[in-house]
């Protein structure tokens, strides 16, 4: 794992390049700033959108766990679900597809997007602040990264992470809903 500088601390299983980093703190700000609007009609607190190789947003979704009564409808399952249809199919590989999401993927979610195809991974907030923020369990997960890297899935993480901070706060000061099964 490759870390920028000290200073931006992003990771990555690739060599950095700037230039995608540059892109996806343009749109992980910009998704970071939709979850408000999401969260303030029920949804949230977190947004997911697919790219493709030339640069164009295909789909934008977020988690809808609560207002669609289905715990496993999270921001990156729906993304995958709706560019799926789409295009009509469930293996993704030939598109070189970019998932851009506001937070670290969950357990589920690293295996729903290791299902897809999905070529490349960009996230805003590590798991363990969101943990920190929400309460959130998001699973156990022995170095994912690594691993997506093996299976030719490139990741960038840890992009503008006091943005989503800002905005998982937010959430939960505004009295949002923080769901999760009894333990
Ligand atoms: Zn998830």
């Amino acid at each position: 794992m490759e870390i920028l500088d000290k200073k931006t601390k992003i990771i990555s299983n690739e060599p950095i390049d700037v230039v995608k980093v540059e892109r996806a703190c343009e749109i992980i700000s910009g998704l970071q700033k939709d979850i408000k609007l999401f969260s303030s009609k029920g949804a949230g607190p977190f947004v997911a959108a697919i790219y493709d190789d030339k640069g164009n947003e295909l789909v934008k979704t977020c988690n809808s766990v609560v207002e669609e009564i289905c715990s496993h409808n999270h921001a990156e399952v729906n993304a995958i679900r709706e560019i799926e249809k789409r295009l009509g199919t469930y293996d993704l590989s030939s598109y070189n597809l970019s998932l851009y999401i506001t937070a670290e993927p969950c357990m589920m979610c690293i295996g729903a997007i290791m299902w897809s195809g999905i070529k490349n991974v960009y996230y805003g907030v590590p798991s363990k602040t969101v943990e920190k923020i929400t309460g959130f369990d998001e699973g156990f997960k022995p170095d994912w990264i690594e691993e997506f890297r093996k299976r030719g899935i490139t990741v960038y993480g840890n992009i503008l992470p006091e943005l989503g901070e800002e905005a998982l706060k937010d959430y939960v000061e505004n009295g949002h809903k923080v769901y999760k099964p009894k333990r």
